[in-house]
């Protein structure tokens, strides 16, 4: 193992900024960290970072020894803005619950769940428990409705004016959408989604020429907040507000009304303080002026409290997956990138870019380099020679506070895994046959050895690459191909054919194929290779590939040969 891994990464200077500012600010108790998030459809594995960045640093903090506590704010009380497209089980007629609480919404038809918060929370908490993240889970639904933050409330109304006063310096030079930015929108529909309906007056509750009031209640009549506070009392809390939709009307008392909430910019620096969150990152998009995160350093003072250490991380891409997710309208989910990856190496990527570093993850042909970087990587820890920052990087991907997390027993390279079911088409039997032949020294006893990264790299194969990328061997052998070969060609497959048996493993094929066209130049299996015999080379494997794939390219031939088996091969290439 390496050294200690303390101050050699990002985590750990967090971790280490976090702390003194927890001491500075509330001595003695735990340590707190928050994420937010919106449950108004699918979460997209960009907003991902929303809740890795805190978690590696709440993690790092653990495992120190000191106690710490992350918040996930779910929220699900925040107003339906639009409805998404390309959900399933979706259809415009949702558009009749746009300005209702996420909690109120139905769920997509067919849905186990009970709202459409609850169904677009299942699946990242899923995915979030798959990747080892521990959390508080905190339903703004919950806090509001149960009348948690009563006093907060109560108080905000009291001091609207102090809190008008600081939103009015920002008001001028003010752009739309306030909401606190997780993840750039990757299109121009995402933009929209992000925006909202929304102008700034909805995040901050302003109102043209009227009183400024911080809160705003959901209808007692449609639900939904279409709703303008006319009076308050401060003595009595009498809450007047008419509805701008169906014109219903009502006076409530504020100090036992539960159905509304805090405007955006106002009930985020509210949580700062009530929670004493100490460290709470935000999409990078918010630098502007005006944005909430600044606003809300500013208010929060008005609540006696004080504002997180807030680092802005850069845009998570994604390549590959467009092509394939633009039909069903959608972008990927952690819940997706784990189907083709396993948690490790998704917390990896994580954990090796700074937060204001932007990275993408593959999707496409990239995540087989990744894997293969990955593997160098274990190999060097395995061995010791791995540098410090790349130690941390590797320790946090593989484990938490809490334990290691499940791994693949034989962690075979995941390109072969690919190539294999790829041949195999996901057939159990032949690919144990082949992934043990790969190595005839160490046979494999069973697929679960190399599970669960083979069935990740099956996924990947079935439901990312394309068709036409796929690998289709050959059943009948081309045999006007085979006819018009001349007598080098002929030669070159009976030296391969004669060789097949002496030679199947990964490595002796390995020697094989690259020793055929050696022999034909004339020259010793362990020459030094030169440019006519690199030329060689790709002639023959050309060839090689368009006789058993009809291709010119496809999986490393070693591996191709051993999944087709040597009998096929025979029948293939005999000409
Ligand atoms: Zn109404």
């Amino acid at each position: 193992m390496a050294q200690s891994s303390t101050e050699t990464d990002w985590v750990s200077r967090f971790a280490d900024e976090v702390i003194a500012e927890a001491e500075r600010r509330a001595p003695g108790k735990p340590v707190v960290v928050a994420s937010g998030l919106s449950p108004s459809g699918p979460i997209h594995l960009g907003n991902l970072r929303e809740v890795m960045t805190p978690h590696l640093v709440a993690d790092e903090i653990r495992r120190r020894g000191i106690e710490v506590r992350h918040v996930l704010s779910w929220d699900d009380y925040d107003r339906y803005r639009k409805v998404p497209a390309g959900v399933e089980g979706v259809d415009e007629s949702w558009a009749q619950h746009i300005g209702k609480p996420l909690t109120a919404v139905p769920a997509p038809a067919g849905s186990a769940y009970g709202s459409w918060a609850e169904h677009f929370k299942a699946a990242m908490v899923e995915a979030l428990a798959e990747l080892g993240v521990e959390y508080d889970p905190i339903s703004q639904t919950e806090q509001y409705t149960n009348g948690v933050y009563r006093e907060q409330v109560l108080f905000a109304m009291k001091h609207r004016g102090d809190i008008d006063a600081v939103l009015d310096q920002y008001r001028t030079k003010q752009k739309p959408g306030g909401k606190k930015p997780q993840q750039k929108p990757v299109d121009a529909a995402e933009l929209e989604a992000a925006e909202g309906s929304g102008a700034a007056a909805e995040d901050d509750g302003s109102a043209e020429g009227a009183e400024y009031f911080p809160y705003k209640p959901y209808c007692g009549a449609c639900g939904k907040d279409f709703t303008k506070v006319t009076s308050y009392d401060d003595a009595t809390t009498e809450l007047t507000y008419v509805c701008t939709e169906d014109g219903f009307t009502e006076t409530v008392a504020l100090d036992e009304f539960n159905r509304g909430k805090l405007v955006w910019k106002v009930d985020w620096p509210m949580r700062w303080a009530y929670e004493g969150v100490i460290f709470e990152p935000s999409g990078v998009d918010h630098s502007s002026p005006g944005s909430s995160f600044q606003v809300g350093g500013q208010i929060v003072h008005i609540f006696g409290g004080e504002q997180p250490i807030g680092p802005m991380y850069a845009f998570v891409g994604i390549s590959g997956m467009a092509k394939m997710s633009s039909s069903k309208g959608g972008v990927p989910t952690p819940a997706d990138a784990l189907k083709i990856m396993e948690p490790q190496l998704l917390r990896w990527l994580y954990a090796r870019r700074r937060p204001n570093q932007s990275f993408k993850i593959a999707f496409d042909q990239e995540i087989q380099r990744l894997y293969d970087e990955w593997d160098k990587l274990e190999a060097k820890v395995a061995d010791g020679s791995v540098l410090p920052a790349d130690a941390a990087a590797h320790t946090r991907a593989v484990r938490t506070a809490a334990g290691e997390l499940p791994r693949t027993p034989r962690p075979m390279p995941y390109r072969t895994l690919a190539s294999v079911v790829d041949i195999t088409a996901g057939h159990d039997e032949q690919t144990l046959r082949i992934l043990s032949d790969l190595e005839p020294e160490r046979p494999l006893a069973s697929l679960d050895e190399v599970r669960p990264r083979l069935d990740r790299a099956e996924n990947w194969i079935t439901t990312q690459v394309p068709a036409d990328q796929r690998t289709l061997v050959r059943e009948e052998p081309d045999t006007e191909l085979l006819a018009s070969l001349d007598d080098e060609g002929r030669e070159s497959l009976r030296l391969l054919l004669e060789g097949l048996d002496s030679h199947w493993s990964l490595d002796g094929l390995t020697t094989l194929v690259y020793g055929v066209p050696k022999v034909m130049a004339g020259l010793e299996p362990d020459a030094k290779p030169t440019p006519e015999l690199k030329v060689a080379q790709r002639t023959f494997f050309a060839l090689l590939y368009r006789l058993l794939v009809t291709r010119e390219t496809g999986p490393r031939l070693p591996t191709l040969l051993l999944a087709v088996g040597a009998d096929r091969v025979r029948k293939l290439l005999a000409a």
